[in-house]
């Protein structure tokens, strides 16, 4: 039986799960309506909110700021602050961050760069250098991954945002999803929401309105609508239980497409009976920095003391 398509234009792609095929047109269209679903459907954004995107200059958050941009044009009473965080990785985020200056100039959306160097008062290749002469020291793509949030919120709080938006895809979610039943973590598992959650004051709510797109469908956007980002590979790319995941599920969806929506739809259906547990974290703060913590030092204070680093975050607290 042949695909069916779905018109008369040269085809662009061919949908894995009902095989059908579309041209760019309907494709990008099919993609934005269901980013679109996605953002009502976990009442990710209201009509007035200040969005603060996490911008990279990668695919993901290439399509994100133009997919949003696009929305916004619905919403005149939203506003939208790029953000690019520069965690310092010498070689690789210099680039990127001539790409996002460029992207963000033509689109005339307001561009903020936070470093680590500044928030932190190192590098990441300054923290990874010295904590890998550390026992149990966690793996690059964890220490950046906590000071990246740190430094979007701060950067949120900054130009007064009241959600932060980031790329995170159907892929990111669903490996992000096994990892923690793998490590069986129920707290981590019943902690991730697509629903924006604002705990405590201090952290302004996150939303993923691509938590519905998969990797490949962001890559094919991407080139339909011709847009530039950088592909080039960051030098400290290899969380371990990450790539093993990531493999498992390539290898499912290859013979199962709908796995990766599977596993997130089936999330959302478990954790509505977790409410309760998912709420109680104690609202302590971290005594140094101020930021709530469930420790009495939160882990980035811990992580910049145990290396020997002046902490800045302290001395913000106590100016
Ligand atoms: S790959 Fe890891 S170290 Fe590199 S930017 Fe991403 S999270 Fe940070
Ligand atoms: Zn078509
Ligand atoms: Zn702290």
């Amino acid at each position: 039986m042949s695909d069916t398509k779905c018109c008369q234009n040269p085809p662009y792609t061919r949908d894995l799960q009902s095989k059908k095929v579309y041209c760019k047109t309907h494709f990008t269209k099919r993609i934005e309506t269901r980013v679109r679903k996605t953002i009502n459907r976990y009442k990710m954004l209201n009509r007035d909110d200040h969005i603060c995107l996490g911008y990279s200059g990668g695919k993901d958050s290439t399509v994100l700021l133009y997919i949003l941009y696009a929305l916004k044009k619905r919403f005149p009473h939203c506003h939208m602050t790029a953000i690019t965080v520069d965690e310092g990785i010498q070689g690789y985020r210099d680039e990127c961050i001539e790409l996002t200056r460029s992207t963000t100039k033509k689109y005339q959306i307001p561009h903020e760069i936070v470093s680590f160097k500044k928030i932190f008062g190192a590098t990441l290749d300054q923290i990874i250098k010295k904590s890998r002469f550390k026992e149990n020291s966690l793996s690059a793509c964890a220490i950046c991954g906590m000071l990246r949030r740190r430094a979007l919120n701060y950067a949120a709080h900054q130009v007064n945002a009241s959600k932060i938006a980031t790329a995170h895809n159907l892929d990111d979610e669903a490996q992000s999803i096994l990892m923690n039943l793998v490590r069986g973590d129920l707290n981590k598992f019943i902690r991730i929401s697509r629903f924006p959650n604002r705990k405590f004051q201090i952290f302004i709510p996150r939303i993923r309105p691509f938590v519905h797109v998969t990797e490949p469908e962001i890559v094919l956007y991407a080139n339909a609508k011709d847009l530039k980002f950088h592909s080039y590979p960051c030098p400290y790319a290899s969380s371990a239980l990450r790539n093993d995941i990531r493999l498992f599920l390539s290898d499912m969806v290859e013979k199962r497409p709908s796995t990766l929506r599977n596993v997130v739809n089936l999330h959302d259906s478990l954790t509505q009976y977790f409410p309760q547990v998912s709420s109680q974290t104690p609202p302590f703060f971290c005594k140094k920095c101020g930021e709530a913590s469930s420790h009495a030092v939160c882990p980035i204070c811990q992580l910049l003391e145990s290396l020997g680093f002046e902490n800045p975050l302290e001395s913000e607290k106590k100016s």
